[in-house]
């Protein structure tokens, strides 16, 4: 079996940790051929000491690179992840940057990889219609890493060409999907971050919790498999277990089941379309016992109902929702706002920032920063 090159782009984060751990378990199919990170410069220090990438990269320069590490290539600032692409070609990118900082990222490596596996959602929430128009014209596979989507491309394989009916995104609902709405609003970033089922970086936990997460997969979802948002339900179900379903005309639904363990979907993206030999902890039918589904609940998670105009407005909506998402959580993280500004920030900036026809990257990162402005002005007013 030829071994394939993989860029980890956002190496030393939660997925980018557990892809290499596949990396590590399976040498002989895998390689790590490129590594970036944001600024944690130890931790990717140890991970090319380990994987000996033919490139590296950080946003943040380090004062030095270690002497035993200077066998690769090193590039810094802000277009770190595009230039090791570039410069190593490998077969295929694991994008798992956080944030539309992680679209340019996704945008080369359909140019120069064979194969895309995306975790990076708010790539395709902003620059959707583009990257899957990109990848359409190119004829580069796009194979979802997140665990719902990864669940529905599974079902899929069963469609065998007869049409969806629904796509059904299953939910956790996140940590405080049993507070009520006044807790909610005043919920402190330790309640916030402790997940029930999954755990996983802090941009993405926090926006579990405000279900924004689940808004996102759907505009996700949308474009992944061409769903209008009128085909696209979420349930609530707290244990995790069926990662998501589809229905098909006849009636009947296929689900995708399994452990929470992103190690699923991660390598069932890397090894596509063969399946490792990975020794996951086994479903036990009889220690699981009970499974339960609900509605979302719009009203507590008013930020859900939100994402699902955004994505139904179409043109910038979605941009506009991804960017003051990622102001307000940076700012709940920080102490700047309480949890439940974060949905009134989100309406604020889609009534406020004006609708546009998005036809370029270009169209994507002025919406973006639009949205940003306008939530930041938002924060200043309120606090
Ligand atoms: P983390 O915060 O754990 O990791 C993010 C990674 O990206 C870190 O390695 C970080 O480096 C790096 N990074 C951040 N900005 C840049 C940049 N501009 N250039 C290069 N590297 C950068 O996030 P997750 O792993 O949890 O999530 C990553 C993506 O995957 C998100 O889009 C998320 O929504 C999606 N996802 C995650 C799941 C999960 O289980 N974690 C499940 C489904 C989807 P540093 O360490 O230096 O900050
Ligand atoms: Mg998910």
């Amino acid at each position: 079996m030829k071994q394939k090159t993989i860029a980890i782009l956002g190496a030393t984060g939660s997925i980018g940790t557990q892809a290499l751990d596949l990396v590590r378990r399976y040498p002989d199919r895998f390689s790590a051929a490129c590594l970036t990170a944001n600024s944690s410069s130890e931790k990717l220090f140890a991970l090319v000491r380990e994987f000996r990438p033919q490139a590296a990269g950080m946003v943040c320069e380090p004062e030095a690179i270690p002497e035993d590490l200077r066998f690769c290539q090193w590039f810094f600032g802000p277009d770190c992840s595009v230039e090791v692409l570039k410069a190593v070609k490998p077969d295929a990118a694991l994008c798992a940057i956080t944030g539309i900082a992680g679209l340019d990222a996704v945008w080369t490596a359909l140019d120069v990889c064979s194969q895309v596996l995306l975790a990076n959602k708010e790539a395709l929430v902003t620059g959707g219609d583009l990257v899957m128009e990109k990848a359409r014209r190119l004829n580069k596979p796009l194979l979802p890493v997140d665990s719902e989507h990864s669940a529905i491309f599974q079902c899929l394989q069963a469609a065998q060409g007869n049409p969806v009916r629904s796509l059904l995104l299953t939910a956790s609902g996140g940590a405080l999907r049993d507070w009520p709405k006044e807790k909610i609003d005043s919920a402190r970033v330790e309640d916030v971050l402790r997940h029930p089922t999954w755990s996983m970086g802090r941009k993405i936990t926090v926006d579990c919790a405000s279900m924004v997460n689940k808004g996102l997969e759907i505009i996700e979802a949308h474009h992944l498999f061409h769903m209008p948002a009128e085909q696209i339900q979420v349930v609530v179900h707290p244990q995790s277990i069926i990662h998501s379903m589809v229905e098909f005309e006849d009636g009947a639904v296929l689900a995708q089941l399994g452990n929470p363990d992103m190690r699923g979907p991660i390598g069932y993206a890397m090894a596509y379309p063969q399946r490792l030999p990975y020794e996951a902890k086994r479903l036990s039918f009889a220690e699981i016992a009970n499974l339960s589904f609900a509605a979302p609940d719009l009203t507590r998670f008013p930020a859900l109902g939100y994402a699902i105009e955004a994505l139904k407005a179409g043109g910038a909506m979605p941009i506009v929702l991804n960017g003051a998402n990622e102001e307000a959580v940076a700012a709940f993280l920080d102490g700047r706002i309480p949890f439940g500004r974060i949905p009134e920030i989100l309406r604020d900036a889609l009534d406020r920032v004006p609708q546009r026809s998005v036809s370029s990257i270009a169209d994507v990162y002025q919406t973006d920063a639009d949205a940003r402005a306008c939530a930041l002005e938002f924060i200043r007013r309120n606090s």
